[in-house]
């Protein structure tokens, strides 16, 4: 048992420094591999956030009003310093969330995408030129930063999402405040030293720790000119309804059920290894993770289970320090939660192929550690196949053809990324077609886009039209404004016109 005076007291990170919260509220930070209370980070109030705001409104037009290409230098600049500190930052991200080594160095490098791309602010931000529109008028449209704009991230990504979120917006000149994840705040805050010493202005980059109060503050306040979020499905509704209430421009990217469709012409053992990783890496919790096997085929689908069954039930389960597959789940709570799917999922009739709940780790380890199961025979309108179960528990829907498996794909809720593994190219082709989701992938594992293509699901998994990362991310964070202008000498263009202007 972890003595309380031997937790760590976060802080917020407010006009470039390190600052202590005021609320007198408090939320746990684990070590999900041990199971202990390594942090407390303190819950913003109200008036806390209305106060950084302030700092970040005041620090907002002298970054406008710096030289893009300059302000490209600083994001540069962190760049490097997020290279330079890529071992801290894995060792923070594996303490505070339970990734495995490899996986957290994978978040840092897909997260520095975002960043490359932000570097190239100066030409993302330009405009279009038109000379001679009519009347000796000349038209152009410039690209200008929106003010103060925030961001709200989950806890599965420390690094990568809130990278995905905020280099572009700082980079195109605005300033930014950031409400991380309160499971994981020390990576935000270790990222603020970054940006510090980047030249990054006082002002521009603030952490908010907190909860539900610290973000309802972040919405409504009408300094906010425009709110990115990433997080689960009922809360991405709930800040799209809410930002839009408040007049603000919002993206609000939520959960996947993502399905892997194996035809059966695919070859089994690359499928088999694919949907292992992809589906139960970072214990599952990606919201990426494939969580169903979609098998064409009766055949196909028994002969696909045998293999797995062997794989799955051999794959390490451990914390970051012991080479494992993939380490603990976030939270007790969630835990509790993802055991009570699995025996809901069974008393529905699926049939339990790899049993994780009867493992040693799962039964008696301190930390937060699911072993996998597979579940087989599974169909809509099973909790399991309905909802996004963020944990190492995984589908096995069988299908009889690719088009009762896009219909099935197409009515699910969720559609935020989906893969086909087949050699046959008329049926990739139709599947890329035919299908309602967002990312879709043709024989890889999880089709999440490189950081200079567009990323964002379709249906319960996006709401508003913006995009997590991507050249997109530069228009929304900017405004653009068309300005037509003539300059005529004093002999020039004396009538006066009350006919509507036409050229
Ligand atoms: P979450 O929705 O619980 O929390 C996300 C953020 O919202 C956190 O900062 C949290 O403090 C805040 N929040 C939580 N409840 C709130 C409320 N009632 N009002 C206001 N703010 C609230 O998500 P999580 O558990 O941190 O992350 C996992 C989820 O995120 C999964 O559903 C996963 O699929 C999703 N996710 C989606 C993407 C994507 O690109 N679509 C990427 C990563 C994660």
């Amino acid at each position: 048992m972890t003595n309380i005076t031997d937790v760590k007291e976060l802080t917020h990170f407010i006009d470039g420094k390190m600052t202590a919260g005021k609320s007198g509220r408090f939320s746990e930070v684990f070590n999900p591999a041990t199971g202990e209370v390594i942090a407390r980070v303190p819950l913003a109030s109200a008036e806390e956030v209305k106060e950084a705001i302030k700092k970040a409104e005041a620090a907002f037009p002298a970054w406008r009003d710096i030289s893009v290409a300059k302000r490209a230098e600083v994001v540069m600049k962190f760049r490097h310093l997020v290279t330079e500190n890529k071992d801290k930052l894995i060792e923070i991200i594996c303490t505070e969330s339970g990734k495995t080594e490899e996986d957290a160095l994978g978040e840092i490098t897909r997260g520095l995408e975002s960043v490359d791309l932000a570097i190239n602010a100066p030409h993302l931000m330009k405009g279009e030129y038109s000379v001679n529109v009519g009347g000796q008028i000349n038209a152009y449209s410039a690209k200008y930063p929106l003010g103060v704009v925030t961001a709200i991230s989950p806890f599965n990504f420390p690094i990568m999402v809130p990278l995905a979120q905020t280099s572009m917006a700082v980079a195109v000149g605005n300033a930014v405040i950031l409400k991380a994840s309160e499971k994981v705040p020390m990576t935000a805050l270790f990222v603020s030293e970054l940006w510090k010493e980047a030249g990054l202005p006082d002002g521009i980059w603030t952490v908010i720790n907190g909860d539900k109060e610290a973000v309802n503050e972040l919405l409504e306040n009408p300094a906010v000119q425009a709110v990115s979020f990433v997080g689960s499905t009922p809360v991405a509704h709930y800040i799209y309804e809410t930002s839009a209430k408040y007049g603000k421009r919002v993206v609000a990217l939520g959960g996947g059920k993502n399905n892997m469709v194996v035809m059966p012409d695919a070859d089994l053992e690359q499928v088999a290894n694919a949907f292992i990783s992809a589906g139960y890496g970072a214990a599952s919790q990606r919201c990426m993770a494939i969580s169903t096997l979609m098998v064409v085929g009766q055949e196909t689908a028994d002969r696909l289970v045998e293999i797995l069954k062997e794989k799955i039930d051999n794959l390490k389960v451990g914390a970051y320090t012991e080479n494992a597959d993939y380490g603990p789940v976030i939270s007790p709570q969630a835990k509790e939660s993802i055991l009570k799917a699995i025996d809901r999922s069974e008393e529905e009739g699926a049939k339990i192929i790899c049993d994780g709940r009867d493992k040693d780790i799962t039964k008696n380890s301190k930390g937060f550690f699911l072993a996998p199961t597979l579940l087989d025979h599974v169909k809509p309108g099973m909790e399991i196949y309905d909802e996004e179960v963020f944990g190492p528990v995984r589908n096995v829907v069988r299908v009889n053809s690719l088009d009762e498996a896009i219909k099935l794909i197409n009515q699910h809720e969720l559609g935020n990324g989906v893969t086909i593994f087949t050699n046959n190219g008329l049926a990739a082709r139709k599947f890329t077609t035919e299908i309602d989701v967002g990312m879709v992938g043709v024989n890889v594992p999880i089709p999440i886009p490189v950081g200079y293509h567009n990323f964002a699901g379709f249906k319960g998994s996006r709401f508003g039209d913006g995009q997590m990362f991507g050249p997109d991310q530069a228009k929304f964070y900017t405004k653009s404004k068309v300005v037509s202008e003539r300059w005529l000498s004093t002999s020039e263009d004396k009538t006066m016109s009350f006919a509507f202007p036409s050229n």
